[in-house]
């Protein structure tokens, strides 16, 4: 097949289905395009993949630079392909087209896993802002569990605004931090310690071994008096290395444990449900408000409009049902 003939939806579909590598990633590549003749097409796509969607679980994964989470994909994912799952490793990085370059963007960080058979790594669209980046990886996951992906793990940056976008599209989330800074608690206080399901204080080896030890029951200590990120779930603190692979399958037996409960409980489809509910409403009021700025009668009489309200001319509430009305006029 030629790589320049653009694929009918038929095609696309199949292949996926199939997994087909090649016809996977070109799906993914139609997802991520910001042409508008590609969008009717990407949606009709998605929408007869959909039915094959959602047999996985979705573990977010955040952590600072440097603490390890690239290795720690990678020591996770030889571990589940070698237990016969198929992974695929996702990333959000709304900063990448301004910084050095996309997380994930450099696959020799995951040497042995990028070379895996059950293994598919896809660095993270660049451009825009973060809730279009966020649309296309929700959108690459889904497309990711109709070839058969049964584990998902998506990677971000330890920004705030990033980790919450992660955490409204994973099922479970899990911090990857590291002993030193001086400061055991750093995480607590930025409040993302509120959002995981787990803590993993890596590069507990060699010498760091004693020092993470002491973390985790500091952790777990403080650990008892927060919210719960998940309902019925006590998030905990674990040791693992990345590096020798010491405590990452039992990390996995945590995500595992947490998989089974949940969805015992039906608390696994409610937050899915939930998620699903946050997301369209978003998307809804992002092009609501995009539709209104963009509006030509808007675009006209929003200066003056605005003008008078600066000088006290027209009260705020009633230029406001001006400008909307200008919609449905
Ligand atoms: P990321 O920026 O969070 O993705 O971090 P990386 O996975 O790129 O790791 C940053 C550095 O820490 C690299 O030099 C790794 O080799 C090292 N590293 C990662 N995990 C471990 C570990 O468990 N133990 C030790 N000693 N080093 C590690």
């Amino acid at each position: 097949m030629s790589a320049s003939r653009q694929l009918s939806v038929d095609e696309h579909v199949q292949g996926v289905l199939a997994g087909d590598r090649a016809i996977l990633a070109r799906t993914i590549t139609l997802i991520e395009s910001n042409a508008p003749a590609h969008f009717d097409k990407a949606q009709e796509v998605l929408r007869q993949l959909l039915p094959h969607t959602g047999n996985s679980i979705r573990v977010g994964i955040t952590g600072v630079p440097g603490a390890g989470k690239s290795t720690l994909i990678e020591a996770l994912g030889m571990h589940l392909v070698e237990q016969n799952h198929r992974v695929a490793v996702l990333a959000i990085d709304p900063t990448s087209s301004v910084t050095r370059g996309s997380i994930l963007g450099d696959k020799t960080r995951m040497d042995r896993l990028s070379k895996h058979p059950h293994a598919y790594i896809r660095p993270s669209p660049t451009g825009g802002v973060l809730g279009g980046v966020a649309r296309k990886t929700r959108e690459t996951m889904l497309v990711c569990e109709a070839a058969g992906f049964d584990v998902l793990l998506v990677e971000t940056v330890g920004t705030g605004q990033s980790e919450i976008t992660v955490r409204q599209m994973t099922d479970f989330f899990l911090l990857v931090l590291i002993t030193g800074a001086g400061d055991e608690l750093q995480g607590i206080k930025k409040g993302v310690v509120e959002i995981a399901d787990a803590l993993a204080i890596n590069k507990a080896d060699g010498e760091n071994k004693i020092r993470a030890q002491a973390a985790r029951a500091e952790y777990n200590r403080a650990l008892r008096y927060l919210n719960a990120a998940s309902a019925d779930w006590q998030t905990r603190a674990y040791t693992c290395s990345a590096l020798t692979g010491e405590g990452v399958p039992e990390l996995w037996s945590v995500i595992e444990a947490f998989r089974q409960q949940a969805q015992a409980s039906g608390a696994f489809m409610e937050r899915r449900r939930q998620q699903s509910r946050d997301w369209l409403r978003a998307l809804i009021e992002e092009q609501l408000r995009s539709y209104f700025f963009n509006h030509p009668q808007v675009k006209e009489q929003l200066p003056q409009i605005e003008q008078a309200v600066l000088d006290g001319t027209i009260p705020v509430t009633a230029a406001a049902r001006d400008l909307l009305n200008l919609l449905t006029n």
